[in-house]
C-alpha cells in the first residue's frame, strides 16, 4: 500500500526568493507529521505543493500513490493558515456549508462536538472568541471525514484551553487512523502530537525523525539553570562547562548561567560551590534537552549555513535569492 505521503526534492521559487530548495519527506499512512521550521523556511509552500495549490517547479509529490490535483479531494482535509470564512454565518451553518461542498459529509453537529463548539453553534463566527473561530476552521477541514488531514498552525491564536482541545482532537483522530500533517511553531505541540518531526530550514527538511531521536541526537546535554547576577568567571573553578542560556529562552541572559551536561545527583556540588563563594541566586531549575533545543541549535546551524554561502558566494543558489528569506522565528 502506498505510503500517504512521498514528496522529493521539491523546489518552489516566487520571483526571486526560493521557498523550497529540494524538500524531501515521507509520511506514512495513520502518522502524525509535525513540520516545524523559522518563518519563511518554506512550510506553508510545502503543504500547498503537497495538497496541489501550488505547482512546484521541480521535484514530484504523491498522495495515496497518486499526483496531489489527482487524488480524490473527499480523501483529504486542509486548513489552510490564512482562512476566513463569511462572518454573518454561525458555526453551525458553516459547517454545513463546508458539508454541502462533499457527496458525503459528517453530520455537522458531530463536528461542532468533536472541536467542543456545542454550545456555541449557533454564534456567527464573527462574535466567537479567537480560538472559537480557529476551532470551527480546523471543523471545516474535517467535514468529509479525510484520511488525510493536512493542518497549517492549527493552534496560533488559540488559548491554552481551546490549545488542548484541539490536541485532544487531533489524537483521536490520529487514534483512529487519520494521516495529519501539521506545520506549527509550538514545540510544545510537537512533542505531544507527532509521531515525526521534520524540521524545515531554507526550503529543506535539514532532519527528521522521531522527537526523541531528534532530541537524542541534537538536543544537547541536560543542564542546570541558575538564577544569578554573578559572571560566568565566578564559575571558573566549578569544573563544568558553564555559559550564558540562549537568547530565546524567555529571560535575560545576564541574570542567569547554565550549566551543561550535569546529572540531578551532582547538583548538590553546584549549591555547596554557589556557597563557598558566596554567589547569590535566586533559583536553580535542571532540565533534560527537548525539541525546542533541537529547534534552536538546528535551526541556528542553517542560519549559519545560509551567512557563510552569502557570504562565501557559492553553493550554487543565486544570492539575492537568499536575502529574502532570512526572518527566523
Ligand atoms: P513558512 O510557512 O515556513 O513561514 P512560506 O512557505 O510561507 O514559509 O514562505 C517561504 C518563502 O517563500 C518566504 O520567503 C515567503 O515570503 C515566500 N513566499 C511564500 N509564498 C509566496 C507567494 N505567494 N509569493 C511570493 N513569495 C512567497
Amino acid at each position: 500500500m502506498a505510503a500517504a505521503i512521498v514528496a522529493t526534492d521539491l523546489e518552489k521559487t516566487y520571483g526571486e526568493t526560493v521557498a523550497l530548495a529540494g524538500a524531501s519527506l515521507s509520511v506514512e499512512r495513520g502518522e502524525v507529521f509535525a513540520l516545524i521550521g523559522p518563518n519563511g523556511a518554506g512550510k506553508t509552500t510545502l503543504v500547498r505543493a503537497l495538497t496541489g495549490t501550488t505547482d512546484p517547479d521541480g521535484g514530484s509529490a504523491q498522495i495515496f500513490g497518486e499526483s496531489p490535483t489527482a487524488v480524490d479531494r473527499d480523501r483529504i482535509g486542509v486548513l489552510p493558515q490564512e482562512f476566513s470564512p463569511p462572518g454573518r454565518l454561525s458555526a453551525r451553518e458553516l459547517l454545513a456549508y463546508y458539508a454541502g461542498l462533499y457527496d458525503d459529509a459528517r453530520d455537522s453537529d458531530d463536528v461542532l462536538a468533536a472541536v467542543g463548539l456545542v454550545d456555541a453553534g449557533g454564534t456567527w463566527y464573527r462574535d466567537l472568541s479567537g480560538g472559537q473561530q480557529r476551532r470551527v476552521c480546523v471543523g471545516s477541514a474535517l467535514v468529509n471525514d479525510p484520511d488525510l488531514l493536512f493542518l497549517d498552525e492549527p493552534t496560533t491564536g488559540i488559548d491554552p484551553a481551546g490549545r488542548r482541545t484541539v490536541w485532544r482532537l487531533i489524537e483521536e483522530l490520529a487514534d483512529g487512523g487519520t494521516t495529519v500533517v501539521l506545520t506549527t511553531h509550538d514545540m510544545a505541540e510537537a512533542e505531544r502530537l507527532a509521531d515525526r518531526v521534520g524540521l524545515l530550514a531554507d526550503g529543506r527538511l535539514v532532519a527528521q525523525g522521531s522527537p526523541e531521536e531528534l532530541v537524542r541526537e541534537h538536543g544537547g546535554s541536560s543542564r542546570l539553570t541558575i538564577e544569578t547576577a554573578a559572571s560566568l568567571e565566578a564559575f571558573a573553578d566549578l569544573g563544568y562547562l558553564v555559559e550564558r542560556p540562549e537568547r530565546d529562552r524567555g529571560r535575560n541572559p545576564e541574570n542567569a548561567v547554565v550549566v551543561r551536561d550535569i546529572e540531578p545527583v551532582e547538583i548538590g556540588v553546584v549549591v555547596d560551590y554557589l556557597e563557598a563563594h558566596t554567589l547569590e541566586y535566586t533559583e536553580l531549575s535542571w532540565s533534560e534537552p527537548d525539541l525546542e533545543d533541537v529547534y534552536l541549535t538546528l535551526a541556528d546551524a542553517a542560519e549559519r549555513e545560509r551567512t557563510d554561502r552569502l557570504e562565501g558566494g557559492d553553493g550554487g543558489v543565486d544570492e539575492g535569492t537568499l536575502t529574502q528569506t532570512g526572518e527566523t522565528a
